[in-house]
């Protein structure tokens, strides 16, 4: 076993901070030394936060989506209850909360369908959402995953079970980002944004 020349608890500490998404054991390290060079308040404002979080944050049984002490958004009557969003994860929601253009309702999967690591509808509760639609009658659904392949994948999946259920559904738009160049633009982006045009005049 290799000898450490750190106490056990700061390397326990890089440990744990290394299980989380996007963080290596660098990144863990530097974190770790970071919090013992700062003020003990920051730790503790870390820690109390991270276990009151964890403790009263769940997964609302209506939209999927996270909500504390069992009071969620998707009840919030001043959003338009006409209209529907589905998106894949909680950061999405964020993102298209921080447009300023959307104020209706979302259904969060958590994840998206994926053949090739095996998630299935199951897995993302459709059947949730489908009843959801159901009872809804949502003017407008918005089909807002990625435009990846399993993005597309589960949004045609979730098309062809509420089509009948919904007067009008979309898909969000594609195509060229906003202060970009036409010549720089890749050739599927191009492709798409041609397809989907749309009318000015
Ligand atoms: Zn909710």
């Amino acid at each position: 076993m290799t000898k450490s020349y750190l106490p056990k608890e700061l390397e326990r500490l890089i440990q744990s901070l290394s299980k989380l998404p996007g963080i290596g054991k660098a990144t863990a390290s530097r974190l770790s030394l970071y919090l013992m060079k700062k003020p003990a308040d920051l730790s503790v404002e870390i820690a109390k936060t991270l276990i009151e979080a964890r403790k009263n944050v769940k997964i609302c049984p209506n939209c999927n989506n996270f909500m504390f002490d069992n009071k969620c958004s998707c009840s919030d009557s001043t959003r338009d209850n006409d209209i529907l969003c589905i998106v894949e994860n909680t950061t999405d929601v964020m993102s298209i909360e921080n447009s300023g253009e959307y104020n209706g309702q979302y259904h969060v999967l958590q994840g998206l369908l994926s053949i090739s690591q095996g998630i299935d509808p199951n897995d993302l509760k459709i059947d949730q959402l489908i009843s959801r639609v159901k009872i809804r009658k949502f003017k407008e659904i918005i089909l807002a995953t990625d435009p990846t392949s399993d993005g597309e994948f589960t949004a045609q999946y979730i098309h062809e079970k509420i089509k009948d259920l919904c007067p009008m559904i979309t898909r969000i738009a594609i195509g060229v980002p906003i202060g970009s160049e036409v010549n720089y633009i890749d050739k599927n982006t191009l492709a798409k944004s041609i397809i989907d045009r749309r009318k000015i005049s």
